[in-house]
């Protein structure tokens, strides 16, 4: 018997730890921009991308990075803070 079942993998990226996490856009994470936002944990004009070692969470349209829990969205030079991430 071939209980062979092999989950189809639709994005061949280079995911080593898995798919990212997706969070949904909501009041809790609202997609806004924060210019206020004085970003912490990371240095002052840290530049989030593809390498960086944040860990990326894909948040409705777009991609964000965690920074000390919490959503950072690259914007401009600086971060726009899109809400907690919950557990873990
Ligand atoms: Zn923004
Ligand atoms: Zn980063
Ligand atoms: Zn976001
Ligand atoms: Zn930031």
């Amino acid at each position: 018997m071939s209980d062979h079942k092999s989950h189809q993998s639709q994005i061949s990226a280079n995911a080593r730890t898995g798919p990212p996490r997706t969070i949904a856009v909501s009041t809790h994470n609202p997609a806004d921009c924060t210019p206020a936002h004085a970003c912490g944990g990371h240095s002052v004009g840290h530049a989030h991308g593809p390498g960086c070692a944040h860990e990326v969470v894909k948040h409705g349209d777009h991609t964000d990075y965690v920074v000390d829990g919490r959503l950072h969205h690259p914007c401009a030079k600086r971060c726009d803070d899109h809400g907690p991430v919950e557990g873990k």
